[in-house]
């Protein structure tokens, strides 16, 4: 019988986006099958508080996005994608009223670190002029073999420290620990494991290099750049189609899956073979969030006044202050302070809220647990509002003064709104040293299943978490290989 599709893509986050352009773009038949009634998953954004308030619902910030050597390649910017580069892409506000500051130019940042500009510099400053080849380099699997060995060379050494050695070693003075310190816990593991410092490293140099910005009119505007040009390109979307179980696909060659590795066992269940099914079973789980959104009366009226023209605010304090609450985090612990990581979007867009208000996007890491089907409730009780807050108003006095509306998302409310963000977990499983190499298996094409035709696209393989699209890329590249080396047979 013949295929209703040449290819099915189940989710449309910009992964299964991403992997969907690809495919279409080689001419086959696509369809895209999303749970939700809106698409875009990590990509979206609502009026979560007040009318007329645009928040985005997950991801906020951007560089992953702006420096995607595959969405370099899509005409994005002719489908409405307008990115803004806020003045200062990243501050870092202390308790004596000063911030230390990530600055598009390195010498500038590092020129205000005092006795620790000149390590600053020899850190970031070979990234930074690296960064393309770089970003090729880690943004796919790790076992490769590199195009561009030197570059990863010197990056590698540094990225797989921890990043308290690491800013402890190269550093003498506190804005530059806690920059970088906070920059390390997008990692969402302890400051002190290994490979803490990639992160550090990739993403400081990516804020040099590409800027950490944010598009026009929110988040959604990238899922609906990809999407209209993917329905330009011949494709079809369809919403409210949440896959359970494979019986529910149309009849097509290959399927891939957006989902993460504990849906994908789930849904292909006993068809996978045992031992593989252990393997994503027993994928290890990230943290999770808890996020609020709120619709401000008023700028944020912060103590250090750098922080009025950034774009990301990291609130943590020192770099021992943050390190401690990560360590809670990973414990299992619900840290008093916690790392609090906010945007400020409506100060460099005003499409996001009405003339003079604006919107705050902010959320905090928590233990992972919160989802019903593993028993951790503790976090899912605990409403960090009041902890945020609290380390708002350290560095904003007078913040909640400004407060119109407040929308709140534990960890299960984002599973709920998206299946692939069980127990809160914002990156399809950690991103720890072996899960960055074995992710969900130790392959060069961990994309591939054992099941004939499926295929794996989301966050749960290389390069991971953010708002990249190589994910999809990648295993869209890996599909079509297969089909094309005739591994998968047209059906007659
Ligand atoms: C609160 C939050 C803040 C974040 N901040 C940032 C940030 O600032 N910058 C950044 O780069 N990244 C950020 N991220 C991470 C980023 O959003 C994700 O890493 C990225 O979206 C992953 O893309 P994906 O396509 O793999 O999965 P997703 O974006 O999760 O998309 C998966 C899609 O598949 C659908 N789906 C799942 N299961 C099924 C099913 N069974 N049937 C049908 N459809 C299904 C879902 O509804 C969803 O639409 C954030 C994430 C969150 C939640």
């Amino acid at each position: 019988m013949a295929n209703d599709y040449d290819a099915v893509v189940i989710g449309s986050g910009p992964n299964g986006l991403g992997a969907a352009i690809t495919l279409v773009r080689a001419g086959l038949s696509v369809l895209v099958l999303e749970a939700n009634p809106t698409i875009g998953g990590g990509a979206r954004s609502a009026e979560l508080t007040l009318p007329g308030f645009i928040h985005d619902v997950c991801s906020a910030i951007h560089p992953l996005a702006a420096g995607s050597a595959f969405f370099k390649t899509l005409p994005l910017e002719r489908f409405g994608l307008d990115w803004i580069q806020p003045e200062i892409p990243l501050a870092h506000p202390l308790d004596d009223g000063t911030a230390a500051c990530l600055q598009r130019d390195v010498d500038l940042t590092a020129n205000s670190f005092g006795s620790d500009a000149r390590s600053y510099q020899n850190l970031m400053t070979p990234l930074t002029r690296d960064w393309q080849n770089l970003s090729a380099e880690f943004l796919q699997p790790i076992l490769h073999l590199p195009r561009h060995p030197i570059a990863l060379g010197r990056f590698g050494i540094r990225a797989l420290c921890p990043a308290t050695w690491l800013t402890r070693f190269l550093f003498k003075n506190e804005p530059a620990r806690a920059l970088f310190a906070g920059i390390a816990a997008h990692s969402f593991l302890p400051l002190e494991s290994l490979v803490t410092s990639a992160f550090g490293l990739v993403l400081g140099s990516a804020g040099h290099a590409v800027g950490w910005p944010l598009p026009r009119g929110g988040s959604q505007s990238i899922s609906n750049a990809l999407a209209n040009y993917f329905r330009e390109l011949g494709g079809k979307i369809e919403i409210d189609r949440r896959i359970e179980n494979l019986n529910q696909l149309p009849k097509t060659r290959v399927t891939l899956f957006d989902t993460t590795v504990w849906q994908l066992a789930r849904i292909a269940g006993e068809r996978l073979p045992a031992r593989y099914r252990h393997r994503l079973e027993n994928f290890r789980h990230a943290p999770g969030i808890f996020k609020i959104d709120y619709a401000l009366s008023s700028p944020i009226p912060w103590k250090s006044e750098a922080c009025r023209r950034a774009g990301t605010i990291h609130l943590g304090g020192t770099l021992d202050q943050i390190a401690s609450a990560e360590r809670d985090v990973a414990r299992g612990q619900v840290p008093n302070r916690p790392f609090v990581l906010v945007a400020q979007q409506s100060l460099f867009d005003e499409t996001r809220a009405p003339h003079g208000k604006h919107t705050l996007w902010a959320y905090c890491h928590v233990p992972f647990g919160c989802s019903p089907q593993r028993v951790r409730p503790v976090a899912d009780k605990i409403d960090m509002s009041e902890r945020i807050e609290s380390q708002i108003e350290r560095f904003a006095p007078g913040f909640r003064d400004c407060i119109l509306g407040r929308h709140k998302m534990s960890a299960t409310d984002l599973e709920k709104s998206n299946p692939n963000l069980a127990g809160g977990d914002i990156n399809g499983g950690a991103a720890n040293l072996w899960q960055l190499i074995a992710r969900p298996i130790l392959s060069p094409t961990p994309y591939r299943t054992p099941l004939r035709g499926i295929y794996l696209c989301s966050s749960s393989t290389p390069p991971g978490g953010g708002v990249h699209g190589m994910c999809g890329y990648h295993a869209a590249r890996a599909a079509l290989r297969d089909m094309f080396d005739k591994r998968i047979p047209v059906e007659p």
